[in-house]
């Protein structure tokens, strides 16, 4: 009985799901607490006959911006509650590089899940390094989330 012994559980009252080691530093290391484990998501976006997908692309956002782009599609209300608390905000998919998804719209009128990881395109390589690090570490830990675990993301290719 977990709750009485004062181990962390998830909200669906599962304990702590495992996460990639280096992930105590990220931001839903606490957080994802507050939602249900990485199984019962999956499970009911399963059910939901959800095929959720995660796309990772650079894009040219600005004159000397760029960014390292996730676009999740077919979410599912349960995962796009997380997604909304770590910094994802629901918008037009993305056609390309240089045609970035920014249009604010519902997930139901064929919206993705966005976040963006900026940097300057004269940064130095070792930040960049570091952001890439970093959305390979958030990407890998949101695997468990998907029902087709790791099968569904897609590096250098866009929502279709
Ligand atoms: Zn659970």
């Amino acid at each position: 009985m977990d709750r009485f012994t004062g181990s962390p559980v998830h909200r669906c009252g599962h304990a702590l799901a495992d996460v990639p080691a280096d992930f105590d530093t990220h931001e839903a290391y606490v957080l994802r607490a507050a939602f249900p484990c990485p199984h019962c998501t999956a499970e009911t976006a399963r059910r939901a006959g959800l095929k959720t997908r995660v796309f990772v692309n650079l894009q040219q956002l600005s004159p000397g911006m760029a960014a390292f782009v996730a676009e999740i599609s077919e979410a599912g209300s349960e995962l796009e509650d997380l997604l909304a608390a770590i910094g994802y905000g629901c918008r037009a998919k993305s056609t390309d590089e240089l045609h970035p998804g920014t249009e604010v719209i519902e997930a139901a009128q064929g919206g993705v899940w966005r976040k963006e990881f900026w940097f300057a395109t004269n940064a130095d390589p070792r930040l960049v390094v570091a952001l890439i690090q970093h959305i390979k570490l958030e990407v890998s830990w949101l695997t468990g989330y998907l029902p087709d675990g790791e099968q569904a993301v897609e590096f250098c290719a866009f929502p279709k």
